[in-house]
C-alpha cells in the first residue's frame, strides 16, 4: 500500500480523531511507555501527518506504528469511534511498501511460505500434541470426514507450553461425543501474523488452502482454541460453516449435559483475550463455563470484558519488541494480583504463554491456566 491508497482508505477515519485523549488511559502501551508517539492519539496524528505529506515515513514512524498491540482498547472509550487498530494495520502495509518495518517479520513470512507455520517446524508435526493423550493410536484425530474440524493454530501446535490446550480440548470433545477431526499437516497458518505484520497480500494462498481442506472434510462447523484464528476466520475467511470458539462449544456441551463436572476449590479470575472478547464479542461463555464448575469462586479483574487490558502478546509486539511485551504483561500481573485470585484463567494460548512466562520469571505464586485445562481437571 502506498500513501495515496492509505489516504483513500484511512483519511476519513483518522480525521474523526479530535485529539481529546480519552483513549490514553486505556492504551497499555502508552501506560508503560508514557510517550505521545506510543498512544492511540499520537499514532493517529502520525497517520494523518503522513497522509497530509507533513511527515515522511521513517524509523520513528516505524517504531510507533509497530508498537501497537492491536488490542482495540482505545476504540472502546473513543466517543468518535475511531478504529485506531485498523488504521495502524494499514499504516504497517505502507511501512512495508516503504521498506521501513521490523525485518524479523520477513523470517516469519518466509516460514509461512515454506513450512506454513510460524515456527519453521516441519508442518507434518502439527498433530504431535496428540502424544500427550496416552493410549491413542497415532494420528487418531486426523480423520477424512467429520462433523467438526478442530483448527488448532500454530502456537498451540508447536509451542510446548501451549500443546496441552489442544490435547485438553480433544479429550473434552471425545468425552462429549463430538465427531471431530484435525487437519494435521494439512492445517496451514490462518495468516493472522501476516495481517499484523502489514503483509495481508500474502494471506490468500494460506486461506485458499485451508478453505479447500475444510470442504474436503465436509465439516458443518469449525472450532478454535485460538481467538486470533477464530477472529481471522470469522472476519476474513467467512466460510459457509458455523464457527465456534472453544469456550462457546464448552458452554454448550455443559448446558446440554454432554459433560459433567466435579468440584475444584480455587479462587479464579478470568482474563478476556482481546481477539475473543473485545474484538469478537465473546465475553460470557467462558465465564459460564467457570461458573459451572462447583467450588470455583470467580472474582473479576478491575478491567474486565470490553475494558480488559491486553496481556502484552498481541499485534506481533512480542516478536518485534519483547521487552515492551514483558512490561505490559507485568502490568497485567499486577492487576491479577490485586484480585487475590490464586488462579488466572484465559481462553487463548498466547495469553497463557505471555502471562505464565512473566509470572514464572517474577516467581509469582499464581496458577495460569487455559479454560480447557480447568474443564479437564473438573471432569476427572
Ligand atoms: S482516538 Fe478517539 S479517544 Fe483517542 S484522541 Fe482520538 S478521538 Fe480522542
Ligand atoms: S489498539 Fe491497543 S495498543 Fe494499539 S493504540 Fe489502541 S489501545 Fe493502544
Amino acid at each position: 500500500m502506498n500513501i495515496v491508497q492509505l489516504k483513500k482508505l484511512s483519511y476519513d477515519e483518522v480525521a474523526k480523531c479530535n485529539r481529546c485523549g480519552f483513549c490514553l488511559p486505556n492504551c497499555p502501551v502508552y501506560k508503560v511507555e508514557k510517550k505521545e508517539s506510543a498512544s492511540p492519539r499520537g499514532r493517529n496524528a502520525i497517520t494523518r501527518a503522513v497522509i497530509e505529506g507533513k511527515l515522511p515515513l521513517s524509523g520513528d514512524t516505524e517504531q510507533s506504528i509497530f508498537s501497537c498491540l492491536g488490542c482495540g482498547a482505545c476504540t472502546q472509550v473513543c466517543l468518535s469511534g475511531v478504529v485506531t487498530k485498523d488504521l495502524i494495520f494499514r499504516d504497517r502495509e505502507c511501512q512495508v511498501a516503504g521498506d521501513l518495518y521490523p525485518k524479523i517479520a520477513d523470517r516469519v513470512a518466509k516460514f509461512l511460505e515454506s513450512e506454513h507455520n510460524i515456527s519453521d517446524d516441519d508442518n507434518e508435526e502439527r498433530g504431535e500434541w496428540q502424544e500427550l493423550i496416552k493410549g491413542l493410536p497415532d494420528q487418531a484425530f486426523e480423520k477424512k470426514h467429520a462433523d467438526v474440524i478442530f483448527f488448532v493454530g500454530c502456537v498451540a501446535s508447536f509451542f510446548p507450553m501451549a500443546q496441552k490446550i489442544p490435547a485438553n480440548m480433544a479429550r473434552i470433545m471425545q468425552k462429549g461425543g463430538v465427531d471431530f477431526a484435525i487437519l494435521g499437516g494439512e492445517e496451514w497458518c490462518c495468516g493472522f501474523p501476516l495481517i499484523g505484520a502489514g503483509m495481508p497480500d500474502k494471506v490468500r494462498s494460506l486461506m485458499d488452502h485451508n478453505l479447500e481442506k475444510i470442504r474436503d472434510v465436509g465439516a458443518k462447523a469449525i472450532v478454535f482454541t485460538c481467538p486470533s484464528c477464530f477472529h481471522t476466520w470469522k472476519n476474513l475467511y467467512q466460510p459457509d460453516v458455523e464457527l465456534y470458539h472453544a469456550s462457546q462449544m464448552l458452554d454448550r456441551m455443559i448446558k446440554d449435559g454432554r459433560i459433567t463436572l466435579k468440584g475444584i476449590n480455587a479462587t479464579v479470575t478470568y482474563h478476556d483475550p482481546c481477539d475473543l472478547g473485545r474484538n469478537s464479542g465473546v465475553f460470557e461463555e467462558p465465564r459460564e463455563v467457570l461458573k459451572a464448575i462447583p467450588g470455583i469462586r470467580l472474582v473479576e479483574l478491575a478491567n474486565n470484558r470490553q475494558l480488559s487490558v491486553c496481556c502484552g502478546g498481541g499485534g506481533n509486539v512480542e516478536m518485534v519488541n519483547p521487552d515492551l511485551s514483558a512490561r505490559v504483561a507485568q502490568m497485567k500481573l499486577d492487576e491479577i494480583a490485586e484480585t487475590g485470585a490464586d488462579t488466572v484463567v484465559s481462553a487463548c494460548q498466547q495469553c497463557l504463554r505471555t502471562v505464565a512466562t512473566r509470572a514464572r520469571r517474577q516467581k509469582m505464586n499464581l496458577n495460569v491456566k487455559d479454560l480447557t485445562e480447568m474443564v479437564v481437571e473438573a471432569m476427572n
